[in-house]
Formats: C-alpha cells, sequence, structure tokens
C-alpha cells in the first residue's frame, strides 16, 4: 500500500507595498510591469483615498492641495512619470509680477533683472552682488557643500544679513526648509539651482487629477489597490535559514486577526510609522525615526469669490518665514467661475509650534498687502497648523541626499522602502517617485520566490 507523504503547496510570489501616496503608488504600478503574470502586486492604504500628502480636497467648489503645492520640471518626478505614461497639466505661476514682505511692508520681489533694479529692498551694492551670485549659481558646484550647513554657506557668499536673508528666502521656497543650522547647503543649492533652471508648474485641478492617473495605471499594470486596509504589524515567517532571508517572507496584520503572507514588501510611509510596524523594536528603525528631523509647514487656504488684485499674483517673506500664492491664477479648475484659489504658508522652524490665531493674523495681515479688500470676498478658508511636509531635513551632518537610507533595508532581506526621505535622488515629491521607482527595480532584480501557502496534501 502506498504511504501517503505531504509537502507544502508553492504559491505564486506575492508582493506587497503598503503606503498609497505617490511612492507607494509609483512602486506598485512599476512592480506590477515588471514582474507580469509571474507574480502578484498588492497596494495597502490606511485611508479610503488614494494620494497622501498629494491628495486634493474640494471644498465649496474650491480644489486644494494639502498646502502649495508645485511640481519642479525637468527633475525626476517628471522623468518617472513619463515612464508611468503620466501626463500632468498645469503651468508655472508667474513670480515676475511678485511681492518682497519685508519690514512690514511689501516691495518689489527681485525675481529678474527689471525687478531687480525697480526693488528697494536692497542697496545697489547689494543688488550687484546678487545678480552676480544668482548668474553663477547654475555653474556652482554643490558637492563641496553637501557636508555644510545652510548657514555657513550663507555666511561665507553673501556679505550682508540683508542677502542672506533674500537668498535663505529662496532656498525656503525651493525646499521648504526652515532650519539654516541643520539643513544641507549642497542640497539646498541643487534645489534652487532646479528651481530657478527648469521652474515648477501648478497643476490643474491640483494634484489629485496625477494621483488618480497613476493610481489608473496601477490598476490597469494589473496591481490589486486595497484602500482603507491600514497594516499595523510585520514580522517574518519562518526561521532564518542562515541567507538572512526568512524562510516564507513577511506577514503583514491588519488587526482583527487578519494577516497575510508576502515574499517581499514595500513600506513606501514614513520611518516613525515604520518602527511602528515593528513596534519600536528594531535599533535601525528606531533610529530612523529617532534621527529624522521633518520639514513642517503652517498652511492658511483661503477660496474667494473673486480676486481683489488679478496682477497680484505672489508675495515672499524675506524677515518672516511666509509664503503666498494665487494659484487659480496659473491652474485651471481650481476654483469656481470668477473665484480664486490662494495657499498662505509659514515654514516652521524645527520644535516651532505657533497658535492657530496668530498664523491667521500673520498670514492675513500680508494678504492684506497683496490682495486688499480680500476679506470681503471669502467663501472658505482654513488653518492647517502643522503639516509634515517631508519626513526628513538632509542635513549636513548626514551629508545630505546621499545620507539618506536605500531602497533595499540591509537588515531585513525581503525589504524595501520608498518615500520623501529615501535615495540619494531627488527632494520633496521628487525623492518619492524616484524612490518608488527604485524599489519597484530593486525587487524585480532581487526576484521573489513563492512561499508555503501552508496547505498540506497527500502524495
Ligand atoms: C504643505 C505641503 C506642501 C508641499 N509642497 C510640495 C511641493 O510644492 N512640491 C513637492 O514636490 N512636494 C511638496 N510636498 C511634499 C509632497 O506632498 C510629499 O513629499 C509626497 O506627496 C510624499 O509622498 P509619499 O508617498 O512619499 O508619502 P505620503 O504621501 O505620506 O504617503 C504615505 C501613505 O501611506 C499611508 N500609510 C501610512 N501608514 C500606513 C499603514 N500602516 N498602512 C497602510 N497605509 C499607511 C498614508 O495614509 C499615506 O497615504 C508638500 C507637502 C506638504 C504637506
Amino acid at each position: 500500500m502506498a504511504r501517503e507523504t505531504t509537502r507544502p503547496v508553492r504559491r505564486a510570489p506575492r508582493i506587497a507595498v503598503v503606503g498609497g501616496g505617490i511612492a507607494g503608488l509609483t512602486a506598485a504600478t512599476l512592480a506590477a510591469r515588471e514582474v507580469g503574470a509571474e507574480a502578484s502586486v498588492d497596494l495597502f492604504e490606511s485611508v479610503s483615498e488614494w494620494g497622501g500628502r498629494a491628495r486634493t480636497r474640494e471644498d465649496e467648489g474650491f480644489h486644494f492641495n494639502m498646502g502649495p503645492h508645485a511640481l519642479y520640471q525637468d527633475g525626476p518626478a517628471e522623468a518617472v512619470l513619463a515612464e508611468l505614461g503620466v501626463a500632468p497639466e498645469g503651468s508655472p505661476p508667474d513670480i515676475s509680477r511678485g511681492l518682497a514682505w519685508c519690514e512690514g511692508r511689501a516691495q518689489v520681489f527681485p525675481a529678474g533683472a527689471a525687478s531687480l533694479i525697480s526693488t528697494t529692498l536692497l542697496s545697489a551694492g547689494e543688488k550687484l552682488r546678487l545678480g552676480r551670485k544668482l548668474a553663477g549659481l547654475s555653474k556652482l558646484d554643490a558637492a563641496p557643500w553637501d557636508g555644510r550647513s545652510l548657514r555657513d554657506f550663507l555666511e561665507a557668499t553673501f556679505p550682508t544679513k540683508r542677502l542672506r536673508c533674500v537668498f535663505e528666502a529662496v532656498v525656503r521656497l525651493s525646499t521648504y526648509a526652515h532650519a539654516p543650522e541643520q539643513l544641507s547647503a549642497g542640497t539646498a543649492i541643487r534645489q534652487v539651482q532646479g528651481a530657478l533652471g527648469g521652474g515648477v508648474r501648478y497643476l490643474d485641478g491640483g494634484w489629485q487629477p496625477m494621483v488618480d492617473a497613476i493610481a489608473a495605471k496601477a490598476r490597469e499594470a494589473g496591481a490589486n489597490l486595497h484602500a482603507g486596509a491600514r497594516a499595523r504589524t510585520l514580522e517574518p515567517v519562518g526561521s532564518d535559514s542562515g541567507s538572512g532571508r526568512p524562510d516564507s517572507g513577511w506577514r503583514v496584520g491588519f488587526g482583527e486577526g487578519r494577516s497575510e503572507e508576502f515574499d517581499a514588501v514595500v513600506l513606501a510611509m514614513g520611518p516613525s510609522e515604520i518602527n511602528g510596524l515593528f513596534g519600536g523594536s528594531d535599533p535601525t528603525f528606531a533610529e530612523w525615526a529617532e534621527r529624522s528631523l521633518p520639514v513642517r509647514a503652517a498652511c492658511f487656504e483661503i477660496g474667494l469669490s473673486r480676486l481683489p488684485d488679478p496682477r497680484r499674483p505672489f508675495a515672499l517673506g524675506i524677515d518672516e518665514p511666509t509664503y503666498l500664492s494665487v494659484h487659480s491664477l496659473s491652474a485651471r479648475g481650481l476654483a469656481p467661475e470668477g473665484g480664486a484659489l490662494i495657499h498662505a504658508a509659514r515654514y516652521l522652524a524645527p520644535d516651532e509650534k505657533p497658535e492657530r490665531a496668530e498664523l491667521e493674523e500673520q498670514l492675513g495681515r500680508q494678504l492684506d498687502a497683496l490682495q486688499p479688500g480680500w476679506r470681503d470676498h471669502v467663501v472658505t478658508k482654513k488653518v492647517l497648523a502643522d503639516l509634515r511636509v517631508a519626513h526628513a531635513v538632509p542635513t549636513a551632518a548626514m551629508g545630505g541626499l546621499a545620507g539618506r537610507p536605500g531602497v533595499r533595508v540591509a537588515h531585513r532581506p525581503g525589504l524595501y522602502v520608498a518615500g520623501d526621505w529615501v535615495g540619494d535622488t531627488g527632494w520633496l515629491v521628487d525623492a518619492s517617485f524616484a524612490s518608488g521607482r527604485e524599489a519597484a527595480r530593486a525587487v524585480a532584480r532581487d526576484g521573489v520566490q513563492g512561499g508555503s501557502n501552508g496547505e498540506v496534501r497527500g502524495g
């Protein structure tokens, strides 16, 4: 009589991407394309909508991004979007007619040759110096500055306080970071070079159409998208066989006793969230979470029935860390017919926690100068007192972007990370796109093998 044997059934390889922001959507789409029918790709997002911090909120017919969002042109984002087959529509803002807020009053913002000559912000000598510095900036080698702070660069480059303030304001505008003592000057220089070179675009309808288009590409590539699915725990399955790779991949727990097993997992979320998935038990993730200095901003979003002065689209704080811009003057589909959408923001220093009322007073006062009479046309307004723009300032101490973790988690084979704090390429959403693509490529290159599904069968 034949003896019955049992053996586990090998299932098809499974890849999980956790986090449905730009990094996760990019990783899921490109991973699904890379592996084709040979493996399955599942994308899990904790909330019911896709896009994370790139989401757009609709309110009274206005389409507000989560704070002011501009897409850098000619950078990694544009390259990855082209690879995804997504072409968002939008237009550059007109800052040539911008104002500079300094010493409690609005002056001409030095955005080009004509405004540099006419502004009262700088003395004749300072104008000459700034003009020369900006002209030479595109050729400046940023690498020697990677390990030095923006403060060092400002002190070494600009002889007067006013010049340092003006350049620091341009750095805040391009990086969102308000941490001159910590920010790597090399990162700051590259970001300003990119902003002055390729420029930026405000997107029509906000960033949501871009998010939705990437989600559609993910589905088209065969990825399974699960919204409202928060991953709560992550643990290796099986014992370590000596290779360092868990025997049967990773188990993602979703709470209430529900879990699923995967052979590779891309964590497209922040370092603190990853640390939380491990319950703080992994020293590397705990250290990532601990050492990350977030880039934060407070935002004031305003929808108007009418714009008092369409000739004034933009203002930048010079001695106060502020930004105001009428996004609906450049991008279409942000405000109802005849209305206007304004994003105002205050760049927050590390540990700064201003009160809502103070923020509304400060930004409202500056808006009085940019758009006198705006208060008579308010349809909707909202203060968002503390938003996380990026998970980690690329600091001088870590050598700038080169010091960020790579997509492969070296001590946890089969685990990958992606997001605006990962990889040596790009800043803000450029980093999310670049690391999402890199994580997908790494998963495909490393190869995934199906694990056991735990079933047994007679032989
Ligand atoms: C005020 C503000 C202004 C900005 N302006 C610009 C700009 O002008 N230009 C620019 O390039 N960038 C800008 N950014 C940054 C840009 O929005 C982000 O860098 C980018 O959207 C981050 O994408 P991400 O996918 O890396 O992270 P996120 O968008 O944070 O996505 C992470 C996702 O993971 C989900 N998640 C977290 N934990 C779990 C879990 N346990 N299980 C399942 N899902 C989970 C979250 O819900 C979220 O959807 C701005 C951001 C802010 C806040």
